[in-house]
């Protein structure tokens, strides 16, 4: 889906200067897969992010979504309808008064035919489970209920991928397990690939791999469970296991046995009742 090789990034700092933002990232996301990115707070987790649908170019290396280089202007429109992006407030990606026609707003700027568009938005409101709400004004909405509409205008257009940079940091725990189980389910049901950026470790784990982004390198990659055990190495990187992930490895080292690969609460319930 979505493959980056020797990707780097520098924004123009002050007086000429030169701000490294990536330096040196290869990856690579498979179709249907379902990637978390973590990283501290400046190590490029946005700025890799939008390379991902073109909203950015290589400042050096290539981005390439389905073999499609950002690069070249001509494949920035088919790119933006494989790549969908979904931001971290919900009150800057709504645009209309009504739900329904917010969704319609991104199919209407592809040209697509209004029964067409009709048929989309009611589909995409159903993948989120918001088709109850299709003729409310978006502003009476929880920010669960906004960001859910987001990612419906999103699917509007039929992506092949979704990339949602932080996309419940501004929601209260409701929302926020709204947002996860909304893409959680899009990802196994309908096969759309996911890239999921986030700082709750607790959501990385939903993932089927984790990459860890330091000072704009990969600095770790691998299963939830791989990850997420190396827990002070991430402590080094700036951020926290998951919180049974910790409790695990603190238990490991005070000398009781609990396996490696414990990363959710209720596997370490289990073990422990063991
Ligand atoms: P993250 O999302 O992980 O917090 P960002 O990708 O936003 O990280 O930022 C990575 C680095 O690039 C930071 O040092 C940040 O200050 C810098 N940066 C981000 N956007 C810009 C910009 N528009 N101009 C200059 N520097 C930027
Ligand atoms: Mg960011």
């Amino acid at each position: 889906m979505i493959k980056t090789i020797n990707l780097r990034h520098s924004y123009p700092g002050p007086g000429g200067t030169e701000v490294v933002a990536l330096e040196d990232i290869s990856l690579s996301v498979g179709a249907g897969e379902f990637v978390a990115i973590i990283g501290a707070n400046g190590s490029g987790k946005s700025t890799l992010a939008k390379h991902f649908n073109a909203l950015l170019t290589p400042t050096g290396g290539e981005c390439l979504v389905e073999g499609l280089s950002t690069a070249a202007p001509e494949n920035v429109w088919p790119i933006r309808q494989k790549v969908g992006m979904v931001f971290q407030n919900p009150d800057n990606q709504i645009v209309a008064a009504v739900v329904e026609e917010d969704v319609a707003f991104g199919p209407e700027n592809l040209g697509v035919a209004p029964p067409e568009i009709a048929a989309r938005v009611t589909e995409a409101l159903a993948l989120v489970g918001m088709e109850g709400y299709r003729h409310h004004g978006p502003h009476l909405l929880s920010g669960g209920q906004k960001q859910r509409v987001a990612i419906a205008g999103v699917l509007a257009m039929r992506p092949r991928c979704l990339v949602l940079d932080e996309p419940t940091a501004m929601l209260d725990p409701q929302g926020r397990d709204e947002v996860l189980a909304t893409v959680v389910r899009l990802n196994r049901t309908e096969g759309i690939a996911v890239v999921y950026i986030t700082h709750f470790m607790e959501e990385a784990v939903a993932a089927d791999r984790v990459v860890v982004i330091d000072a704009g390198k990969v600095a770790m990659t691998g299963r939830p469970a791989e990850v997420f055990s190396r827990v002070a190495e991430l402590k080094a990187l700036g951020l926290d296991a998951p919180l049974a992930a910790d409790v695990a490895a603190r238990l490991r080292a005070a000398g009781i046995a609990v396996p490696e690969a414990i990363i959710t609460d209720e596997e370490l319930a289990v073990a422990l009742c063991r």
